[in-house]
């Protein structure tokens, strides 16, 4: 009947934040060294922001996520890192939701002994991580609040996160000028993962009123964003960091629902990326949230976002594999269906949603 809720301590928010981030690095590295995590793609276009300039480059791994994060890769990032850091005493992620996923991934891992596959579930790290930082360049994921990061397994088709009290961030910086440069579909996409963890939080029923509270804050803020003529003014950015932020508050006290299972089977299954995958799943999904379902359009239509057919000539082998990796999330799938899950997504309906993207 009641549950504790982990957040992260310190956030610092508002244009140039980021500034911050080295003084940060400096305090924390006085008893061992600095990780510092970058996606490459940001760092590209991004190297001449004065933040990045002065972190030491000795301290700076660029990561391309082609994919998003397997525990495979998880794996040998972290023997790398190991083998090349000594002592280290701060990790810092500066990317989208992959890489601040990959920066938790590594801070548990420097003290959680073992494979990552290890801690895919529930309560399974047995120590903190060390002092880990998030710095969101793309907003929705949620990642940067939520107390779990998300990763692939290749070999059971299972995407599952670490979901642990410490796999929160210690600090968090949200600074919006950092998600000026993101690609417009990209900056939507994302968005919308923010918005389909709020009605899949308030569609469901383990709904609780902290979730509520911050589903609604959510889903409003990315329904004025993306209903207005420029949904990234600069007021809009920060509005979206926030809506993001609220995001993985609201499911780490809730559950995600139906879109979110079938999402993460088109990601194990095909490599569609987490947003986009949510994307084209809500759109087969429509009778299951009707109402946002046409909100969701609308947002689309305003913004000139087209999704055309996925799918073509399902393969009986493939289905069998995504069935298996939507049918894994248990807790989701109750959460949007009740007890019953199992009989309302029969292999028949399944089939029939898959055939729809
Ligand atoms: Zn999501």
């Amino acid at each position: 009947m009641f549950k504790s809720l982990y957040t992260p301590p310190i956030t610092t928010f508002g244009e140039k934040s980021s500034e911050y981030l080295n003084n940060l690095i400096k305090t924390k590295s006085n008893s061992g060294m600095a990780v510092v995590l970058i996606d490459k793609n940001f760092y590209e276009k991004n190297n001449n922001l004065s933040f990045l300039k002065k972190i030491n480059k000795k301290n700076i791994l660029l990561i391309n996520h082609k994919k998003e994060p397997t525990v495979q890769f998880i794996d040998e990032l972290k023997n790398k890192i190991v083998s090349n850091f000594s002592k280290i005493s701060i990790v810092v992620g500066i990317g989208g939701g992959s890489m601040l996923d990959t920066a938790k991934a590594i801070s548990n891992l420097i003290t959680n002994p073992g494979s990552a596959s290890k801690y895919q579930g529930w309560d399974l790290l047995k120590k903190p991580g060390i002092f880990k930082v998030g710095v969101p360049t793309l907003s929705g994921t949620g990642s940067e609040s939520s107390k779990t990061c998300v990763l692939t397994n290749d070999k059971t088709f299972h995407k599952l996160g670490m979901n642990s009290k410490f796999s929160v961030f210690d600090e968090l910086i949200l600074d919006p000028n950092l998600n000026k440069t993101v690609e417009k579909k990209q900056y939507f996409y994302s968005a919308m993962d923010a918005y389909i963890h709020a009605i899949e939080s308030l569609s469901g029923s383990f709904r609780n009123s902290y979730a509520d509270n911050y589903s609604n804050l959510s889903k409003n803020l990315i329904e004025e964003i993306f209903l207005s003529n420029n949904p990234r003014s600069i007021q809009n950015r920060s509005k979206l960091m926030l809506a993001s932020y609220y995001g993985g508050l609201a499911i780490s006290s809730s559950f995600v629902g139906l879109i979110h299972p079938i999402s993460a089977a088109l990601s194990v299954v095909y490599g569609f990326k987490h947003c986009y995958a949510n994307c084209i799943s809500f759109r087969a999904l429509g009778e299951f949230y009707p109402t946002h379902y046409k909100i969701f359009n609308k947002m689309c239509k305003f913004n000139n976002i087209k999704f055309g057919k996925k799918i073509k000539n399902l393969k009986s082998d493939d289905f069998e594999k995504l069935v298996i990796s939507t049918l894994v999330h248990e807790k989701p799938l109750y959460n949007a269906l009740g007890k019953k899950y199992k009989e309302i997504l029969n292999k028949e309906k399944l089939w029939e949603i898959f055939n729809r993207i």
